[in-house]
């Protein structure tokens, strides 16, 4: 049996995760959990996503399907948070995954579904499902159990023990360094080395203490072990899509759609411009299309590079198209445009930089008395190197390739 479960918690507290770990406990007198629990993340422009719009889904392999189903709604009724107005629990349980499924997963990943479109799917699969409420989360979960992962990465979540929840979370940060230290880059987006500071543990009221990310189980149980913090409830291992890209499009400027997330190649077209807030705008132009890109204050040190295009530089970048500006998630330099810079000459005899004589006139030192023709164009020196650059882990969005999963290309890495 395939289990998929979604939109369960609020911003006030619970999680969606938390639900499936204990769920997945509960379950074990009625079977066995096959594989990895899939943590899978869905089109991050989605309107109605608490945080980072994830649902679960794992298969179980039992000769007791009532009581499981049985079992999973009473998780869902007494772990959901009811009150919250955007929520609204979904529960699949498929005997199988058909492409339709699979086909259902990669829509929900790049585009923007209506609940009826999952509840037509289910009722003509005659899959059996649960909808809480508006049931919305009948999307997520029907589409974690259709994911197919042709590239994937590992996340281990740390649970936190009950009475601690909304309380402050205790954990030692140099041990979370030093944990960054030995396992980097197998693992990553646990320390954000621009700002100093610690990121893999949420703020907020939630039942998660931490989750460290990474490509080797083992390696995220060594991160694991090294890192001291308040004792935990329980942790669970889930392979997932996050960190693979697998919500970018291929597309063109002329064709982009609101809330779907490409790679466009271009050229900058005029200078970067910054506006109040710290946010940084640029235009990018292919044939006789353009689109707006944006690096907002978030993305922090990533603005520095982006201040560096220049009109003519080739780039491809990625990210998501919302009120028709793509959202910087990457951006691969292809080729810089020749900058020209233009040298007053300076004096022959004292050095200093010579003076205007006049329109056509040439240049003089009045001191001196030299005279010397026009100004110098000269090729000016580019700050910037080709290859990739990313917004650094503070800002970077779940579903994001991290630069240190890319092989084989120029890139320059941020953590
Ligand atoms: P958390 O990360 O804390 O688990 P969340 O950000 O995952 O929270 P949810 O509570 O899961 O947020 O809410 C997201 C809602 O959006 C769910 O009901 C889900 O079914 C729905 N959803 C997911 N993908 C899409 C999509 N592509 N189009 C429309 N709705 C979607």
């Amino acid at each position: 049996m395939f289990i998929g479960i979604d939109d369960t918690d609020s911003e006030k507290g619970l999680c969606t995760t938390y639900l499936a770990a204990v769920l997945m406990e509960r379950l074990r007198s009625l079977g066995e959990v096959k594989g990895f629990p899939k943590l899978i993340r869905l089109n991050p422009c989605a309107r109605f996503k608490t945080r980072g719009n994830a649902a679960i889904s794992f298969e179980l392999e039992s000769d007791r399907p009532e009581d499981v189903k049985e079992e999973a709604i009473q998780a869902v009724l007494e772990l959901s948070d009811f009150s919250g107005v955007n929520t609204n629990p979904g529960l699949v349980v498929a005997e199988r995954v058909t492409p339709r499924m699979e086909a259902f997963y990669r829509r929900a990943l790049t585009e923007i579904l209506e609940i009826q479109e999952a509840r037509d799917l289910l009722d003509e699969e005659g899959i059996w499902h649960r909808g809480f409420k508006k049931g919305r989360g009948l999307i997520g979960a029907l589409a974690a159990i259709g994911a197919t992962l042709p590239d994937f990465t590992y996340e281990l979540i740390v649970y936190r023990e009950r009475q601690r929840w909304s309380t402050p979370r205790v954990i030692d940060s140099e041990s979370v360094w030093e944990a960054d230290e030995r396992t980097y880059p197998d693992t990553w987006d646990t320390v954000d080395r621009q700002s100093g500071r610690v990121v893999f543990a949420p703020h907020s009221g939630d039942p998660v203490l931490f989750g460290i990310r990474g490509r080797d189980p083992d390696v995220l149980e060594t991160a694991f072990r090294t890192i001291r913090s308040e004792p935990s409830e329980r942790r669970v291992l889930y392979i997932t899509n996050q960190g693979t890209d697998s919500h970018i499009l291929d597309g063109e400027i002329a064709l982009v759609r609101e809330d779907q997330s490409y790679r466009l190649r271009g050229s900058v077209a005029g200078e970067p411009r910054a506006i109040a807030g710290g946010h940084l705008f640029f235009t990018l132009q292919d044939g006789g299309s353009a689109l707006n890109c944006a690096a907002f204050e978030p993305t922090k040190g990533f603005r520095s590079i982006v201040k560096l295009l220049r009109p003519g530089d080739e780039v491809e970048v990625y990210g998501a198209v919302r009120d028709e500006t793509l959202n910087l998630e990457k951006i691969n330099i292809l080729r810089l445009a020749e900058q020209h810079i233009h040298i007053v000459p300076a004096c022959p005899i004292c050095g200093r930089r010579m003076e205007s004589a006049g329109r056509g006139q040439g240049y003089r030192c009045r001191r001196c008395k030299t005279h010397a023709e026009g100004r110098k164009r000269e090729v000016a020196d580019r700050e910037l190197e080709t290859g990739f650059y990313e917004v650094p882990p503070s800002a970077r969005r779940h579903l994001a390739k991290p630069l240190v999963r890319m092989m084989g290309v120029r890139t320059h890495p941020s953590r």
